[in-house]
């Protein structure tokens, strides 16, 4: 975990940053009443939302312009910066105009590029922090671009959100957390600081401190929470929330694991284990590549007797026997499925190739 980033940028950090507050400013004393419970405690800065996007109308939608009255208010009280979520420029304008700390864009307005772009033109000119929410769906390039944007109109105080991804298999979770999106992130745009939500991942309150648990393991800069003063009477989001009490305790339940450690032994082992990864990852390569050859012949066989590239009997065994065999030693099926099925999705792309070549 990194939070220097976010010392450089003025936010108070602890043991880490910490963003905390109710899904929704609701009325003067909630803002309060939320930011006198968080305040002296390191929280980097207090989150409620003015404006809220909702799936379908008819539910609450936010208080307008007069919470960022209260949240002001707040601030000059307690001290804590404050910030909100902006979803087109007549919010980032009212934002401006406030002196908000920071802002963030919302995980329906990053899926979209005309209306980051927008917000982005309305900050032209400012260096305020700006938070981007991964979007909807599990589409890296759009929170890449989306953050892009923002640095193109001269931004330089960007950061990350994972929100989690919305999907029709996740059962468990509101949004999936599909964890190898924020870290592909990551690996592409290491200056980028990456903050988990598990408020919208999780969408139960009873889950939070896991997804917390699993963001600080891999090495997330911080947390953004829903916190609200009585969760089940909230206007939105009251399966999600955490009061205040239950916000610190989960925080000072976490585990912070460090990158590395300075024991030779725990070094010592752990070269020898990245040995045996690496020694295993370049045989699966290479028996990938052997399995691909296979297959590539098999697709020239089956272009000269006019054969069909998917069989669909074979290609459902071939699924159920590698997930009981997966199953076996351990593998969930899910991944053996996933597995397979991008092996499956690289042979009938090279044996499209072939054929494209044998047609020429
Ligand atoms: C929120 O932070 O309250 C919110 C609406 O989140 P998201 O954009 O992640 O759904
Ligand atoms: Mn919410």
């Amino acid at each position: 975990m990194n939070e220097t980033i976010f010392k450089a940028w003025n936010f108070p950090v602890e043991q880490m940053f910490l963003a905390a507050g109710p899904c929704s400013a609701e009325s003067e004393d909630q803002v309060l009443e939320t930011a006198r419970a968080l305040a002296g405690h390191g929280v980097g800065f207090m989150r409620a939302g003015i404006w809220k996007p909702r799936t379908r109308p008819g539910s609450f939608e936010g208080v307008g312009l007069k919470g960022l009255a209260w949240m002001d208010h707040a601030r000059s009280e307690t001290g804590l910066k404050i910030g909100t979520e902006v979803a087109d420029s007549s919010h980032v304008e009212a934002c401006l105009e406030y002196g908000l700390d920071v802002l963030w864009i919302g995980a329906r307005t990053s899926t979209n590029p005309f209306s980051v772009q927008a917000i982005a033109d309305a900050l032209k000119g400012t260096d305020i922090p700006v938070l981007v929410k991964n979007p909807m769906s599990a589409d890296i390039g759009l929170w890449i671009g989306a953050i892009e944007r923002l640095a193109n109109a001269g931004l330089t105080k960007l950061g990350a959100i994972h929100r989690g991804f919305s999907s029709s298999l996740e059962m468990r979770y509101r949004n999936a957390p599909n964890w190898k999106l924020p870290i592909e992130l990551k690996r592409r745009m290491p200056e980028i600081p990456m903050i988990c939500d598990p408020s919208h991942i999780c969408g139960k309150a009873h889950l939070i401190s896991t997804i917390a648990q699993e963001a600080m393991d891999l090495l997330f800069d911080g947390l953004m929470v829903e916190v609200h003063p009585d969760p089940p009477n909230a206007l939105s989001d009251a399966e999600q929330q955490l009061t205040p009490d239950q916000f610190f305790s989960m925080i000072d339940g976490l585990d912070l694991p460090r990158e590395e450690s300075e024991s030779t032994v725990f070094m010592d082992r752990m070269s020898e284990l990245r040995e045996g990864v690496d020694e295993l990852d370049s045989r699966l390569l290479e028996l990938l590549g052997q399995r691909m050859n296979i297959v590539r012949e098999m697709g020239l066989l089956k272009t000269k007797q006019n054969v069909s590239t998917l069989q669909p009997h074979r290609w459902q065994e071939i699924i159920e026997d590698r997930v009981r065999k997966g199953g076996d030693l351990n593998l969930s099926g899910d991944f053996v499925l996933q597995l397979m099925q991008s092996i499956h999705e690289e042979a009938i792309r090279q044996q499209e190739v072939d054929r494209l070549r044998g047609a020429d």
